[in-house]
């Protein structure tokens, strides 16, 4: 923008067309040093200190993980899980791919298959033959477990679930369908 002379000559504005009026004059806090600076440095460093002496009463918060879990909320959504019914033990999921149509991520892959009579999978025509979560791209929105007409598919509470490739981070079928594995590791008694 092209600096102009004021009006009255005085100076060089950036904003030339602004009156006076219009000009929003900025409150400055105090200047800094000198002894009311020391001073109001002081009584900020004696506020921060009356915050953590509150503190020191509430005790140590620290959680020795990972023998001592942190709960998570209700409503955390971690490691997705598949279900079979419990009475038959068939599996829930029919292969319709509702949950791979939901998913933003892309993540979910499913080959539907029909269903031999003879030797169910599923309760429905169809079942998974496929089912793979490629948690290293899923952002656990849920939608997966929202769409699921059968509640197939839930997400629990396992937050363990850091590897070390890439490739075994896509989750098969008989994964989900397991309990998840517990993968943190424990200290042997009296090490
Ligand atoms: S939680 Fe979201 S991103 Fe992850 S698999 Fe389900 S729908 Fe996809
Ligand atoms: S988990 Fe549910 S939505 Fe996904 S394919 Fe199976 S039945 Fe369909």
């Amino acid at each position: 923008m092209e600096a102009k002379l004021n009006a009255d000559k005085t100076d060089w504005s950036p904003f030339p067309y602004l009156d006076d009026q219009d000009v929003i004059s900025v409150q400055r806090g105090p200047e800094p040093g000198g002894l009311p600076g020391a001073y109001r440095a002081f009584g900020e460093t004696l506020r921060g200190l009356k915050t953590t002496f509150g503190r020191i009463i509430e005790g140590p918060v620290t959680i020795q993980y990972p023998e001592e879990k942190t709960p998570v909320y209700p409503r955390f959504r971690g490691r997705h899980k598949l279900h079979r019914f419990e009475d038959t033990g068939l599996e829930k999921c029919v292969g319709c791919s509702l949950c791979a149509a939901a998913c933003p991520a892309d993540c979910i892959r499913v080959v539907a298959e029909e269903n031999d009579p003879e030797n169910r999978v599923s309760a429905g025509e169809r079942f998974a033959e496929v089912y793979e979560i490629n948690l290293s791209r899923c952002i656990f929105c849920g939608y997966c477990e929202v769409a699921c007409p059968f509640d197939a598919i839930t997400m629990g509470h396992d937050y363990e679930m850091s590897d070390y490739n890439r490739s075994d981070l896509i989750f098969t079928k008989e994964m989900l369908l397991a309990e998840p594995i517990d993968r943190t590791p424990l200290r042997s008694e009296g090490e």
